[in-house]
């Protein structure tokens, strides 16, 4: 839960998973929809589908014993990469074993001024050597969380804390700048400048040397370091998606949800029907493909004009960039949807929040809602309780029409 997520906000999710699943037992039988939900909100979903998949590994192959080395846990639990499984072995079991995570790279690539892309793997499996070989023998969990602490408050990215920094003497970024200084304050009083040694090079073709078109510079001081090579752009992408909504009992409104695929973006998850679109796509022709997907899924006649705009929702995953074109459509009758297609289901709004649905759909929902305030009457809408429903041809925005409605045969004038 911590890998991408900040203390404060897992607090509360970490609490509920361990209440409901103390044991690994317990999280073995839990459904990946319970899991879903509970993990909604935290992102990278596919880190909760595995959690449970290594829970069950270990109940049902392992005789509910955990892996204890970081080479077994690597090998044998779904979703433990290197770091889970040195973090795990050193924390719970105490092997003598190195972690690196974000923080740790940033620290030991100051402490030995290594200056090439930290994302390189000379440079990762450098790290990694240098994280075991430094390894506290004897309290290895408390050596590795120091180490990850010292990076996450003390040298932390834009201006660290160096003078109180307990490994400052150790610290060749530091010697560097106070060289530097030192340099400096000769220059200025004409003495001699000493060549610099070694450890000052950036030059050859060492692979942990600051590349030649990337030389030192001293207005950053120790934040030269770390390098890290340009980040890739995220992928641009649009979806068209709808909220489907019905009046359930007592009036209140219902929505229409539908369980995405089960591998992949956001797998097993509940969104409104969606539809990826093709880049440049005009609205007009979203909004037909979109009454075209509708239709081809709930085998009713869907007119692309009675798809209400509501406006535009972004959420940026790590590599996505997610734009979503939110429409809806009011029904007025109950819809019965080929289970065969995908699982779907209407849920009343609280349900809604309580289902395992992503951040995104909720901004969606959230926008929905915002605009039927804006347009329900006493709140903008310049209509008259009372008015009459317009047919699907006099769409204005503002207005909603039921499904018969705008499905029903133009008159004549
Ligand atoms: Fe980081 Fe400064 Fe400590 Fe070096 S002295 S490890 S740069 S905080």
């Amino acid at each position: 839960m911590l890998q991408q997520t900040q203390v404060a906000t897992v607090i509360d999710y970490y609490n509920r998973w361990m209440q409901k699943w103390p044991t690994l037992q317990a999280l073995a039988q839990a459904s990946l929809e319970e899991v879903n939900e509970l993990w909604a909100g935290l992102g990278y979903y596919s880190r909760g589908k595995r959690l449970q998949e290594a829970a069950r590994k270990v109940v049902s192959e392992l005789a509910g014993r955990m892996p204890r080395t970081a080479e077994d846990l690597q090998k044998l639990l779904p979703g433990v990469g290197r770091y889970t499984a040195g973090a795990i072995a050193s924390i719970s079991y105490g092997q003598a074993t190195g972690v690196v995570d974000g923080n740790v790279i940033r620290v030991l690539c100051r402490l030995r001024c290594i200056g090439a892309d930290s994302s390189s793997p000379a440079v990762i499996d450098r790290l990694w050597d240098m994280a075991n070989v430094l390894v506290d023998r004897s309290r290895p969990g408390d050596f590795n969380q120091a180490l990850m602490e010292l990076g996450a408050t003390v040298c932390v990215p834009k201006a660290p804390l160096c003078g109180e920094c307990p490994v400052k003497q150790h610290c060749r970024a530091r010697r560097r700048v106070e060289k530097e200084l030192a340099f400096a304050s000769q220059k200025l009083f004409g003495k001699p400048v000493p060549v610099p040694d070694v450890e000052d090079c950036g030059v050859g073709g060492c692979p942990l040397c600051p590349p030649a078109t990337e030389p030192w510079d001293s207005s950053l001081g120790v934040t030269n370091f770390p390098r890290k090579a340009a980040k890739k752009q995220p992928r641009v992408a649009r979806t068209a998606t709808c909220v489907l909504e019905r009046r359930g009992c007592h009036g209140a409104p219902e929505y229409l949800i539908v369980q995405r695929p089960s591998s992949g973006l956001l797998a097993g998850l509940w969104e409104f029907p969606s539809l990826p679109l093709a880049q440049g796509l005009q609205e007009e022709k979203q909004r037909e493909a979109l009454a075209d997907h509708l239709q081809a899924w709930t085998g009713w006649p869907v007119a692309a004009a009675g798809l209400r705009l509501i406006g535009e929702v972004v959420h940026i995953f790590s590599h996505i960039h997610q734009t979503y074109v939110v429409y809806s459509l009011p029904l007025d009758g109950d819809m019965t949807l080929d289970p065969a297609l995908s699982p779907s289901r209407w849920v009343t709004e609280e349900e809604f929040h309580a289902s395992a649905v992503s951040t995104a759909m909720k901004k969606v929902l959230k926008a929905h809602e915002k605009q039927r305030g804006e347009s329900s009457p006493g709140k903008g809408s310049k209509r008259k309780r009372g008015a009459k429903q317009q047919g699907a041809s006099s769409t204005r925005p503002g207005t909603q029409l039921s499904l018969r409605a705008f499905l029903r045969a133009p008159t004549s004038p």
